[in-house]
């Protein structure tokens, strides 16, 4: 499969280079095809289309919009199973995974957008003045390979929302769900010019992107090294950078749980989607006098995962997503060895130099310190770090000892415990006694985990710009 088309101004332009990424099937590490990379001059002539669509796209109603966000999620669901199996194939997430979650989450914020804009008030009326809602501009919308088509739905759908125009650079390493999502726009009759995909790679495409003049927003989702490159790139044209970056999100246990049912769950929070989720669970803060038997049971439930094929209906584990993460993941296990920590599943020595693929088994450190290696960096693979605490003073003190401030889950069964740890922890996002996302609620971090809020209303929000209109009271009430 050859991806060597841009979506430009409503049309599937030839990329006319001979610069290409190799697509590798993760599960396998055989190419299974190629996408053009992009340069300056790509980003330039979508950038021009956006700039050129947007003051007609702006002054669009809200039922317009609506209308259109409608035809999308038709659309999108009728191409369910190929984003499905796009997403298994580019990134081995395991096909059930695919299906009920990774494909699922561009419904979820379809549905999530088109009811944040039915809510929205463009123009709200105050005393003295009238605060009108508009559209940002042309932004520039950047995305990684973890949960592809979450990270393109959730900044492509309030954009349109808002009455923004748009330039996508999807993940170089995930290209083929941005392929077919971009089939999806082009068959929904957004006009030409509001929605533009350049293939490329942080340098080539991603860079220009944030730097040029034109582009009044970035919507970036990557790593924080990456997330401060976009923003300090973007800073001479004092454009909006809105960053969802990394994370090393705690889960605080007390030891009034039923372990044998909240361990399992607290793994899956790590281990799911091979550890590659910016949110993922990966710092266990347990009670010391309970550390052992923990250790036991997340060892336990660590080595009952399915690894393999992602294309088997009973995979619960795929490989990791591309080849740089893998060599990422076995350095930093390397590493750890290295300093003395010993894994009590998984790890280094547990993984096969002969296996095809990007393969990392489930694995567990025990008695952890926050200074230490694995608990201190975001691996993003399938380790967990276990350290214990002998107060609640001192659990929230190492849960808040991290640059990192996404998510925090808590286990408590006394919900005065539980109520202030979720109040005490520095994340943006917090879920007590495993309650789940909600794709209205905000999504976002504290601190290096990021500055924006995506998903619902949040999400609607980062694409607005507030005018304040004074007038008279008559005025500005109309
Ligand atoms: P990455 O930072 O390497 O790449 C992300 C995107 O940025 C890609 O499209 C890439 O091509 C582009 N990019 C890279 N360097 C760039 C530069 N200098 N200028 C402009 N663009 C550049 O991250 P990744 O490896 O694709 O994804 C993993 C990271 O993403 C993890 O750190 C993870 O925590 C984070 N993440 C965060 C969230 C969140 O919402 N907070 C969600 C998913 C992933």
């Amino acid at each position: 499969m050859q991806l060597d088309h841009f979506y430009i101004d409503g049309h599937w332009q030839a990329a006319q280079t001979d610069h290409v990424h190799d697509i590798l099937n993760p599960a396998t590490g055989l190419t299974i095809g190629t996408v053009a990379l992009g340069d300056e001059q790509h980003v330039d002539a979508a950038v021009t289309a956006a700039k050129q669509a947007f003051p007609s796209f702006a002054k669009t109603s809200i039922a317009e919009r609506l209308e259109l966000l409608h035809r999308l999620l038709d659309i999108y669901r009728s191409r369910y199973d190929d984003f499905v199996m796009a997403i298994t194939q580019e990134m081995g997430a395991p096909v059930t995974l695919s299906r009920e979650a990774q494909a699922y989450c561009g419904i979820e914020h379809l549905e999530a957008t088109i009811k944040a804009l039915e809510g929205f008030q463009f123009v709200q009326p105050f005393e003295g003045y009238a605060l009108h809602h508009e559209p940002v501009g042309v932004c520039g919308l950047i995305t990684p390979w973890n949960w592809p088509v979450n990270q393109i739905v959730c900044k492509v759908a309030p954009a349109i929302a808002a009455g923004c125009t748009m330039v996508l650079k999807p993940s170089e390493f995930a290209p083929l769900s941005a392929q077919l999502f971009a089939e999806v726009v082009a068959a929904s009759g957004l006009p030409s010019g509001v929605f533009n995909m350049v293939y490329g790679d942080g340098v080539g495409v991603g860079a220009p992107l944030a730097s040029h003049p034109d582009v009044d927003m970035i919507s970036f989702t990557g790593s924080t090294a990456a997330g401060v490159a976009v923003a300090q790139g973007a800073a001479p044209t004092v454009k909006r950078v809105s960053q969802e970056l990394g994370g090393k999100s705690p889960i605080l246990v007390a030891d009034d749980v039923d372990l044998e049912n909240v361990i399992p769950e607290c793994v899956s929070l790590c281990m799911d989607n091979s550890g590659q989720s910016c949110n993922a669970g990966t710092r266990l803060i347990v009670p010391a006098h309970q550390h052992d038997r923990i250790v036991g049971l997340a060892r336990a439930a660590a080595e009952s995962y399915i690894v393999g094929d992602p294309l088997d209906d009973d995979t619960q584990l795929g490989p990791l997503a591309n080849v740089r993460q893998f060599e990422k993941v076995r350095a930093l296990l390397a590493q750890a060895k290295q300093e003395g920590l010993e894994a009590v599943t998984g790890g280094i020595d547990a993984m096969s130099n002969d296996k095809a693929g990007y393969f990392v088994p489930p694995t567990v450190f025990g008695s952890l310190t926050n200074d230490q290696l694995i608990a201190r960096e975001e691996v993003f693979g399938p380790v967990l770090a276990i350290l214990p605490y002998a107060s609640h003073e001192e659990a929230i003190k190492i849960a808040n000892e991290t640059p990192y401030g996404l998510s925090a889950y808590v286990y408590a069964k006394n919900p005065d415990i539980a109520a202030s740890w979720a109040s005490d922890v520095r994340a943006g996002m917090v879920h007590i006694n495993g309650a789940p996302l909600s794709p209205n609620a905000p999504f976002g971090g504290y601190k290096q985990s990021g500055n924006g809020r995506e998903w619902g209303h949040y999400g609607l929000h980062e694409f607005i710009e507030v005018k304040a209109v004074m007038a008279t009271n008559d005025e500005s009430e109309a």
